[in-house]
């Protein structure tokens, strides 16, 4: 038995010390561009360091593309059929593209009552028509929702009601291009064709509308936007991570809640084997744990363990870590990783509910923060609002260990051998995130303009936090005075 005599220590426990703040690091400097993962030889970068959780209640496919327009991202969780999680990627990276290249396409000898079918099941309005009815054919017209009438067209095959007056682009390969003909036009889309006049892809202007409203949207290289999913350490996960492979999902998250582990080892090291794609491991409160997952090739590592919001595992198992103490271990461990070989982003997970929280996890090391409770206040996350009788608003939140998530795997256990390790409750309602989120990215960068840096990067080397007293804490919050409701 060995005990340590350090404390665990909290997020809340620490404050941040102001450094001296010049131009270079005045708010409208400070930029919040940060690491999520390796990939390939590089990393893919986030706009904001903001991450939903793989939880039921938080991440759907609202909540992935908010955030991801943001220049954030969302995370699927794993608690659900493969086949509904593929399609929530799937609608994700549906939601905007650049040159769109998997549309639904018909043929003119389809009938329109078939094309009726089809904008019913699937809600989308404008569709190619081509000779052979499969996409790379012969352009030989559009067909819209605005093309027939439903009341009397059923019977008539497309070729009688398409539009055959198209205008197009040949052979185009620059978006910027794209846009600035389909503008020309005056048109909402633009079908690009090849020479021998085959299509090639299709441009929406409304894309175009999401680029210009979202300029730091986080995108793949064909500007759809990008999703992150969940799989859990057990070995019929394997199928899931091939499904969700195919359908594009940008990485993987391995969702446990004790990631140092022999599962997590077998399953990161067949991901790696496998794919290309990154690989987010965890969780780790650890060095021995970070460095087990280094070493096997993580591409970002998640912390931690027994603090979530509505978590009890700290309470029936007693096993886990103050977060700051965990982020602070895993950080060094890290830094001395990449003298010796490569830098990998940290993920603190949890126990993170006010941009203060944040602004401490990002000074102790993380790159990036993952967010349950704090999202799931919002009109995008996933699950539904409750008004109470005296008016007051909520939305459900439940947490992955709770009987209601039903997500054994995350926690290692089955029917039989399952207890509770959260949760299910409420948490007040706010709005819609995209109204709150400018806020929150400017009280995060007002933090490092104090704390006189202007990235997370230079956060990193050059944050001054200091742990303070019960007296300290008493006098962050409001005190001595209640405050007036305007
Ligand atoms: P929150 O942001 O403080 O609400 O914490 C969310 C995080 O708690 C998730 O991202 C998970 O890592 C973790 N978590 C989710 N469900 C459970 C649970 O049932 N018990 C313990 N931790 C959980």
């Amino acid at each position: 038995m060995t005990t340590i005599n350090g404390v665990s220590m909290s997020l809340k426990d620490y404050l941040l010390l102001p450094g001296y703040t010049d131009e270079h690091c005045a708010m409208a400097n400070v930029s919040l561009k940060t690491k999520l993962c390796m990939k390939n030889n590089d990393y893919l970068y986030l706009e904001i360091p903001f991450i939903s959780a793989a939880m039921q209640a938080v991440t759907g496919i609202q909540m992935a593309i908010a955030l991801a327009q943001f220049g954030g991202t969302g995370v699927i969780p794993v608690s659900q059929g493969i086949e509904e999680q593929c399609m929530k990627v799937e609608q994700v990276k549906r939601y905007k593209a650049g040159f769109q290249t998997n549309l639904i396409t018909f043929s003119g000898n389809d009938t329109i009552k078939n094309l009726i079918q089809v904008i019913q099941k699937t809600g989308y309005t404008i569709f190619p028509v081509t000779d052979t009815g499969v996409f790379h054919g012969k352009l030989t017209g559009i067909i819209t929702d605005k093309d027939f009438d439903p009341r009397y067209d059923q019977e008539l095959h497309i070729r009688d009601r398409m539009r055959t007056d198209i205008q197009y682009g040949t052979e185009i390969t620059d978006l910027k291009e794209a846009n600035k003909i389909m503008i020309r036009y005056g048109r909402g889309f633009l079908p690009v064709v090849s020479r021998e006049g085959t299509l090639q892809s299709v441009v929406f202007k409304h894309d175009l509308d999401k680029h210009i409203l979202h300029p730091e949207a986080l995108v793949d290289e064909k500007k759809r936007l990008c999703i992150g999913a969940a799989i859990t350490t057990h070995p019929e996960d394997r199928e899931r991570a091939k499904e969700l492979v195919k359908n594009q999902v940008d990485f993987l998250l391995i969702d446990a809640s004790h990631g140092h582990s022999v599962y997590q080892a077998e399953m990161l090291t067949w991901l790696k084997q496998e794919f290309s794609v990154p690989v987010i491991a965890g969780n780790v409160v650890t060095k021995e744990g970070f460095l087990m997952l280094a070493e096997l090739g993580a591409d970002a590592v998640k912390i931690g363990m027994g603090i979530g919001s509505g978590c009890i595992t700290q309470n029936v198992k007693a096993t886990g870590r103050g977060q700051a103490t965990a982020i602070m271990e895993i950080a060094a461990a890290r830094d001395d990783f990449a003298q010796k070989r490569h830098y990998i982003p940290l993920i603190a997970d949890g126990s993170i509910n006010t941009t203060a929280d944040i602004a401490i996890a990002l000074a102790l090391g993380a790159d990036t923060v993952m967010m349950g409770n704090f999202f799931a206040r919002f009109t995008e996350g996933n699950s539904r609002i409750i008004r109470t009788r005296r008016g007051k608003i909520y939305k459900e939140y439940w947490m992955e260990g709770s009987k209601r998530a039903h997500n054994n795997r995350r926690y290692n256990s089955n029917r039989d051998t399952f207890f509770e390790e959260g949760i299910s409750g409420y948490v007040s309602y706010l709005g819609s995130l995209y109204d709150y989120l400018p806020e929150y990215k400017n009280k995060i960068k007002s933090a490092l303009s104090t704390a006189g840096v202007s990235t997370i990067d230079e956060l990193h080397k050059k944050a001054v936090l200091e742990s303070i007293s019960y007296g300290a804490k008493v006098d962050r919050h409001v005190h001595n005075m209640t405050s007036r409701r305007m």
